[in-house]
């Protein structure tokens, strides 16, 4: 498992170079409002709903006193207002209970394991949310896997896997040191522009030589390459 791993992310960084990180890690609280933010819809608009939360409240402690209905309002654009601004609700007022404040530093001291399993304790936190404040906020060696990570993993052959958080568990078993970020970015570039759901572009893969995919399309040549934007790499 690790050495394909490595020889993927070869691949994709000889074709798509490696991915833009921020010098600076953003807070693991920025990062877990920002992933719940993110979920189910684009990257510009997610960013657009974190940059008014932030511009109209200006810290969490503000946010977590304001009404529900006013986060939502403010969140609008990144779609599922409701029920995202129910969860950064109750995250916010958890943590609060359970701290007396809405720092989260400490779990920049805690074991991979613990951390997870600390974040998905809250309400509305799953695996992918939790492991992203793992690698973009707290740097660890751990690859989050959303629907493009499963799919092109699966297409690959790395995995045999029915869901998202079955995959994350299979890799990040013992995942490589340093490259999680450059994988887990280029994954999902790569299931994004040409490797997509439908029309899938084998002709022009990157990882085609080593994909096992038994219905694979070498004729269509096409590429998206519009949305290389990454919301947890600007929080
Ligand atoms: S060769 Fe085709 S199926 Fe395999 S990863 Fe590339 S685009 Fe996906």
């Amino acid at each position: 498992m690790q050495n394909k791993i490595l020889e993927i992310n070869k691949l994709l960084l000889s074709f798509f170079c490696k991915p833009y990180r921020a010098e600076k890690f953003p807070e693991p609280i920025d990062m877990l409002i920002g992933t719940i933010l993110s979920q189910n819809t684009n990257d510009k608009n997610s960013y657009r709903a974190y940059k008014n939360l932030k511009i109209k409240f200006t810290n969490w402690e503000k946010v977590q006193k304001a009404r529900r209905s006013t986060i939502e309002k403010e969140i609008k654009v990144a779609g599922l207002a409701l029920q995202k601004s129910t969860t950064i609700k109750t995250v916010l007022n958890e943590l609060f209970k359970r701290n007396g404040n809405l720092n989260m530093d400490f779990i920049k001291d805690m074991e991979e394991n613990d951390a997870l399993e600390y974040l998905i304790s809250f309400k509305g936190v799953g695996v992918k949310t939790a492991s992203c404040v793992l690698l973009f906020s707290l740097n660890k060696d751990i690859c989050p896997v959303d629907t493009h990570l499963h799919r092109t993993l699966n297409r690959i052959g790395l995995v045999n896997t029915k869901t998202p958080d079955k995959t994350f568990f299979a890799i990040n078993k013992n995942f490589p040191p340093k490259i999680a970020h450059s994988f887990h970015t280029n994954l999902i570039r790569l299931g994004r522009e040409i490797c997509k759901p439908k029309g899938y572009s084998c002709g022009v893969c990157p990882t085609e030589k080593i994909c096992n995919f038994n219905e694979k399309n070498i004729e269509r040549v096409s590429r998206n390459s519009e949305r290389a934007f990454m919301l947890l790499d600007h929080i």
